[in-house]
């Protein structure tokens, strides 16, 4: 019987990237496995995907009693898929904590408190004294870029820059270069309108008896937006708030570009900047904590 090995429900590289990287080294250790994953590969892992020649794991809905399993990137039945209950929990490599799992039978478990599961498999190769090819160690460094957000994340730790460093000599890539490519392709906003894009995560708020919405959007694809900053500002000016923010934010760099139907004012007090369509807001990064404390008493001002 193959061992399914697979990684969480609504899986992120890293859970698509450590199944294969997981089911290669039990192949090579002369263990049938079969990569698996809980659903579709996203934009940044179908890029990584493709970027490295690699086929996407196939896709299960359930398990059963009887089949043996190996958990990547999780340890939760609620993460999990479905059946698991039922079936044997052989192994579980994860960096998460613990989310109170039981089993009926011994395992092997791989837990250890750094920024991505596919660090702790490039510990288990050398381990085991398995050679990583380009492609598997591509897969390896995407899912380490990812979690940690290219080292910038706090969780990163010393033993995923340097399983990182590693790995993007073995598959021949500049890791910053690399890394700003897939989270390019990772949040493109390509196939969507402009209404979707200001709706896409959107929150109206009352400061003072007027009407105030802001929209957020995670990417590092902001030449598509300020490409069409014309039509970003018509629909803004457009809609049915007194005040209306777009907020486009570069997780990476930590910054945020604003397109606005407000006063100038408002936004030169509430950030900081020389006001103007497209001005960047360095270490702006929080509607909750930033935006909506910042903007409330200059719009009540008014
Ligand atoms: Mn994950
Ligand atoms: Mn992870």
């Amino acid at each position: 019987m193959s061992l399914l090995v697979f990684g969480h429900k609504n899986p992120d590289t890293d859970s698509i990237c450590s199944c294969l990287s997981m089911t290669y080294l039990k192949k090579s250790l002369g263990i049938d496995a079969i990569a698996c994953c809980l659903g579709e590969p996203k934009k940044e892992a179908a890029f990584v995907l493709n970027y490295f020649g690699v086929e996407a794991p196939k896709i299960i809905n359930s398990v059963e009693e009887g089949d043996e399993c190996c958990l990547v990137d999780h340890n939760e039945f609620g993460q999990s898929v479905d059946g698991l209950e039922k079936a044997t929990i052989v192994e579980i490599v994860d960096h998460h904590k613990l989310g109170g799992m039981t089993t009926s039978t011994p395992l092997s478990m791989n837990l250890k408190p750094v920024g991505c599961t596919n660090t702790i498999l490039y510990s288990m190769y050398k381990e085991n004294e398995i050679e990583i090819p380009r492609e598997i160690a591509g897969l390896m460094l995407s899912a380490i870029l990812s979690d940690t957000l290219i080292f910038r994340s706090p969780t990163t730790t010393e033993y995923d820059i340097s399983a990182a460093k590693k790995l993007a000599e073995i598959a021949g890539v500049d890791i910053e270069e690399y890394g700003m490519e897939m989270f390019k392709a990772g949040t493109s906003l390509d196939g969507y309108s402009i209404e979707e894009i200001v709706n896409m995560d959107f929150k109206a708020f009352d400061m003072g008896g007027k009407n105030v919405g802001i929209g957020q959007v995670m990417t590092l694809d902001i030449d598509s937006v300020m490409d069409k900053k014309e039509d970003f500002l018509d629909y803004i000016n457009s809609a049915e708030f007194d005040m209306l923010y777009l907020v486009i934010t570069d997780i990476i760099n930590e910054g945020s570009y604003l397109l606005y139907k407000s006063p100038d004012h408002i936004v030169g007090n509430a950030f900081n900047v020389e006001p103007s369509q497209g001005v960047y807001v360095d270490g702006l990064v929080s509607r909750k904590k930033q935006l909506v404390p910042n903007l409330t008493p200059e719009v009540e001002k008014i």
